[in-house]
Parts: C-alpha cells; sequence; structure tokens
C-alpha cells in the first residue's frame, strides 16, 4: 500500500521554480511508467501534495456516559463549595463544552414530528438560544427531501452536525 516515493521527495525538497518540480514529476512518471498526473494522484494520496480543499472538522459529539460523568464532575465540584447549579446546570456544561468545541450527546427526538436533528455547533453563524442545543424537525414524519426546518434553524443531511431521521 505504501509506495515509497523517497526520490520525489528529495527532490522536491530541493526544487524551487515550477520548472524544477515538472521535471521531477516527469523524470518520476517515466521511471515508474505512469502518467504525470497519475503519479502526481499517487503522491497526493500518500500525503506529500494537498490538493483540494480540507475536510470540514468533524464535530466531536460526547457519549452519554462521557457526558453523564462531566455533569457529574461539575455539580459535585459546585456542590462541595455549596453551590446548588439546579436547572441551570446542563447550560452551564452544554455552554462550557461548546467553549472548547464539544457537544452534548444527541436527545431522543420526539415521534410526533420528522426525527432528523441538528446540532448548531457555529458561535458565529447561530445565537445564544439555539448554538450548542439539538434541534429537531418540525416537519410531517418521512417528508420528503433532506432538508429540515423547525421555524429557528433550518438545514440538510450531510451537514455536519446533522443526523438524518430515524425510519417511522
Ligand atoms: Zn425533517
Amino acid at each position: 500500500m505504501s509506495e515509497n516515493y523517497t526520490d520525489l521527495h528529495d527532490a522536491l525538497d530541493t526544487a524551487t521554480t515550477l520548472d524544477d518540480i515538472g521535471a521531477v514529476i516527469q523524470d518520476g512518471a517515466v521511471r515508474r511508467g505512469l502518467t504525470p498526473a497519475q503519479l502526481l494522484d499517487q503522491v497526493a494520496r500518500s500525503g506529500r501534495v494537498n490538493i483540494g480543499t480540507p475536510p470540514v472538522p468533524a464535530v466531536r459529539i460526547l457519549t452519554k456516559a462521557e457526558y453523564q460523568q462531566a455533569y457529574e464532575r461539575m455539580t459535585g465540584s459546585a456542590s462541595r463549595s455549596g453551590n446548588r447549579l439546579g436547572r441551570a446546570a446542563y447550560e452551564v456544561l452544554d455552554e462550557t463544552l461548546a467553549a472548547i468545541g464539544v457537544f452534548a450527546p444527541a436527545p431522543h427526538p420526539n415521534p410526533d414530528t420528522c426525527t432528523a436533528l441538528y446540532l448548531p455547533t457555529d458561535h458565529e453563524e447561530f445565537d445564544r438560544h439555539v448554538f450548542a442545543q439539538w434541534q429537531q424537525c418540525t416537519d410531517e414524519p418521512g417528508h420528503d427531501g433532506d432538508e429540515h426546518d423547525n421555524g429557528e434553524v433550518n438545514w440538510a443531511d450531510g451537514m455536519p452536525g446533522a443526523i438524518p431521521a430515524t425510519a417511522p
């Protein structure tokens, strides 16, 4: 699987012009019996050259056990110092986790509407009362298309943070 590109890496590291790089690729392709395009593709797959846009980083969503553990540590520590967080506890926890790009696990969707869920994870795009709060589509269960909406937020399946509807 891992092809050796040492000759190319060494030559590319010392190349200073596009002509140099072109010559390196041309030579390397001829040696391997490939076209320059095929060789570039293989080199790109090996990680030496990045072609195309970088992937959108995946959203890190805690497991239920991780989330529960964080909740217990937080409320335990608060009560040792004489504070009861009460209903604010989950909001404090969600906001704190979101600040470092980590989010609460998805809730069980209400079966009365479409069960698609979405987690708004971009604090520049979403304001405080939806940011880091799971959203459920309020359209009819099993509706057509992959676009979802709850009057507050709309999204499409496949976006980071989106969970498609489960079959009714
Ligand atoms: Zn929907």
